[in-house]
């Protein structure tokens, strides 16, 4: 039954190569560089100081190109895939609460923006699946299931509400089957998980100072989400000395990382035809374009933040920064807290 499930590949599939026209590929290069233009301002590098054009790197859109001409071949819209918005953080000194607000909103209606300009380039345009990933790690991040269930279904009220035509959700919920939570995130990890002691061996070589990218990867990564997990606790209702706290981070960080790494191998599978996006930094010429969802100065996201709106824009911070900033709370027509203003 779940081997039906990966073969049922929903959404678009491309024809076969020889269908395809090839005088258009002349046409379809010139296009998909005109989109990766649009992408391309709004990357979220690991490091600014790396060696990348920030109009235009050929490196970061080597691995993007061929799929984008793909799509322009086939005359079908190019498809997007970003795993993103799982879950407010449980921690209330960072967000507002456990429902989405003007953050979230902002994010959607940027991403939707994006799709509409590539339109503007190309008559088929684009489309972004957002393949919220709260279910696939909930329960080590400390988020609470009802919590995550209402926000996706917020945000898909949003993106309804706003008209926001070019975004479209996926969820570990929608191959549950009737299936627990905790029984379907046991499937993702049987059929796509990788071991968890490989990964930590590669951790430990990345911290020793091994030349293996995928070694050095898997540490910044374990490392960065250690600090992302110590930030996200909610200290009202623990009582752990701060080695107990970093211990019990840098255990679940290693399980967040084979989660997601499980759920990043599902969507290849469900979509594969798509472009992957990432919220995460990435270093110039990755797989995955990284992608800032507001501003791009600081590395955050709607749900780990609240928007603060200043006279140059909006920009995320954690809410206790705001609040320590005096920045006026404004709240919605609901009279719940949406966002902050300096
Ligand atoms: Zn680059």
């Amino acid at each position: 039954m779940e081997a039906k499930l990966i073969n049922h590949v929903a959404g678009y599939s491309h024809s076969k190569s020889e269908n395809r026209n090839p005088n258009s590929t002349s046409n379809s290069v010139n296009i998909s560089r005109q989109i990766l233009e649009i992408l391309m301002p709004y990357r979220r590098l690991i490091s600014t100081a790396e060696c990348c054009d920030v109009s235009f790197c050929n490196q970061c859109a080597s691995h993007h190109a061929g799929k984008i001409q793909r799509f322009i071949e086939d005359q079908a819209p190019i498809t997007f895939a970003l795993p993103a918005f799982p879950s407010k953080s449980p921690n209330l000194s960072k967000v507002f609460s456990a429902r989405p607000d003007q953050a979230e909103k902002m994010a959607l209606r940027f991403l939707n923006r994006l799709c509409q300009e590539i339109g503007e380039v190309y008559s088929f345009g684009a489309n972004i699946i957002l393949c919220s990933d709260g279910r696939v790690f909930s329960d080590l991040i400390g988020m609470q299931e009802s919590d995550v269930t209402d926000y996706q279904e917020i945000i898909a009220e949003m993106i309804r509400e706003d008209g926001l035509d070019h975004l479209t959700l996926f969820s570990l919920d929608e191959v549950s089957h009737g299936k627990s939570f905790d029984e379907v995130r046991a499937w993702l990890l049987e059929h796509f998980g990788s071991s968890l002691a490989d990964f930590k061996a590669s951790v430990v070589r990345g911290g020793a100072g091994s030349n293996e990218s995928s070694d050095l990867e898997a540490h910044r990564m374990y490392c960065g989400i250690t600090r992302f997990l110590v930030d996200d606790m909610d200290r009202t209702n623990i009582n752990m000395t701060k080695n107990q706290i970093q211990k019990d981070c840098k255990t679940r960080a290693a399980k967040v990382i084979q989660r997601s790494n499980a759920w990043s191998e599902f969507i290849g599978e469900k979509f594969p035809n798509a472009v992957r996006l990432s919220i995460h930094p990435q270093s110039c010429g990755a797989k995955k374009l990284g992608i800032h969802l507001i501003g791009t100065e600081a590395w955050m996201t709607p749900w780990h933040g609240v928007l603060v709106e200043t006279d140059g824009g909006f920009r995320l911070m954690k809410r206790w920064q705001a609040e320590e900033l005096s920045a006026k709370l404004i709240l919605d027509h609901q009279s719940r807290p949406s966002h902050f203003k300096l």
